[in-house]
């Protein structure tokens, strides 16, 4: 490789950070470029910690065609795999979780068809019924994962730091554009840069709208509550509720209650896991925490990756539910095809 591409990221959270590393990887300088305090603050910080190649299908784009879902399990498939490899290298404290997530059904009916449509998408999952269904249809799904998504965030920043990654925080950025040159502009500079990467989550679409380009990615608020752990057996699996799309995620020092859609506070969780749980539910006591974030949502059912008809404009953004999922590969598919080795 010539003389090293200097890029700039917009947005230190899962996505962008996992675009730096796979474009530090390959020799270009990178400088990120984050409006908060630090990096991983925006959706990820405190999502529900699964890596799950199972739920690849989007929530809300049922005539997605099925062969278009499969492409995306093998990319979450892929970005599994690799996130487990740099867990390992960067030493993620929790690599110890045991793999696999479940899954609970309000109507057996719609677990049961649920069930055909995993098989028919070749995802691997079994019928559960034990203590950890709480009476529920369940489905187990061995080959997803889950750890913290946060943590990973912190340890890949150090990690991108010391090989070389500018990380600015505390740097709201735009992109304007002047005399038909366009600038990254952060704290009162205006800086350029050979390439321009979006990955702001669901911010993206806001930072392309002044260049007149209309990115299809939304918000879609969740939630989550976080508790001190209680004393008491309680599930090692992430236990997804297909019908709220929430979860209960037990971590080593934590319990994480989150998800939802549609819900506009985060209390909505304690009432939908008190019907499923109300053992767990009361031993849990107050939150230590109440937060909310919007998860980028891609209208076209998958996300956006790639150059943009602006020159010099690239975006990594639109991960909606998989964000945590999807990381490693989105940085992976987007550093080949800028740095040209084609796409994957
Ligand atoms: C409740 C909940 C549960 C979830 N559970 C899971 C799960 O179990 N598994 C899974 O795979 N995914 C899950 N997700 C989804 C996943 O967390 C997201 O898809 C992922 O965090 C998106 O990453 P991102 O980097 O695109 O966006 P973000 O994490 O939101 O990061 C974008 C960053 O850009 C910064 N930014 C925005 N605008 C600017 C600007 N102008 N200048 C500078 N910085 C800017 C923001 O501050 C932010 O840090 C969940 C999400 C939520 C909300």
């Amino acid at each position: 490789m010539g003389v090293a591409l200097n890029i700039a990221i917009i947005g230190g959270g899962l996505i962008g950070l996992s675009s730096a590393d796979s474009l530090i990887h390959r020799g270009a300088k990178v400088t990120i470029f984050e409006r908060g305090q630090d990096v991983g603050h925006g959706a990820g910080r405190y999502n529900s910690g699964m890596i799950h190649p199972s739920q690849s299908a989007p929530w809300f784009n049922d005539d997605m065609d099925i062969n278009d879902i499969k492409t995306l399990i093998g990319w979450a498939n892929n970005s599994r795999d690799l996130l487990m490899k740099r867990r390992q290298m960067l030493g993620c404290e929790d690599l110890h979780r045991m793999p696999g997530t479940l899954q609970l059904f309000e109507s057996p009916y719609v677990g049961q068809k649920k069930k055909t449509f995993y098989t028919e998408l070749g995802i691997t999952c079994f019928e559960y019924s034990d203590a950890w269904s709480f009476g529920h249809y369940g489905l187990e799904f061995l080959e997803d994962q889950s750890g913290n998504a946060h943590h990973y965030c912190l340890k890949l920043a150090e990690d991108l730091r010391a090989r070389g990654c500018q990380i600015r925080t505390h740097a709201l950025a735009e992109i304007i554009q002047q005399d038909n040159q366009l600038f990254v502009k952060s704290a009162g500079q205006s800086l350029t840069f050979d390439r321009i990467i979006v990955a702001a989550g669901s911010a993206s679409r806001g930072l392309l709208k002044p260049l007149n380009y209309e990115l299809p990615v939304r918000p879609m608020q969740g939630h989550a509550l976080i508790f001190a752990r209680p004393d008491m057996p309680l599930p090692e699996l992430p236990i997804m509720h297909w019908d709220s799309r929430s979860a209960m995620t037990v971590f080593d020092d934590h319990v994480r209650l989150s998800g939802t859609v549609g819900e506009d506070d985060p209390k909505a969780l304690w009432s939908i896991w008190d019907n499923i749980a109300p053992d767990i539910v009361k031993a849990l006591g107050i939150p230590l925490v109440e937060w909310s974030a919007d998860r980028p949502y891609s209208e076209i059912g998958r996300p956006i990756i790639g150059a943009t008809s602006i020159p010099h404009v690239w975006v990594n953004a639109g991960h909606g539910h998989m964000g945590w999922s999807l990381c490693t590969w989105s940085g992976e598919m987007l550093a080949r095809m800028m740095i040209g080795e084609g796409l994957l």
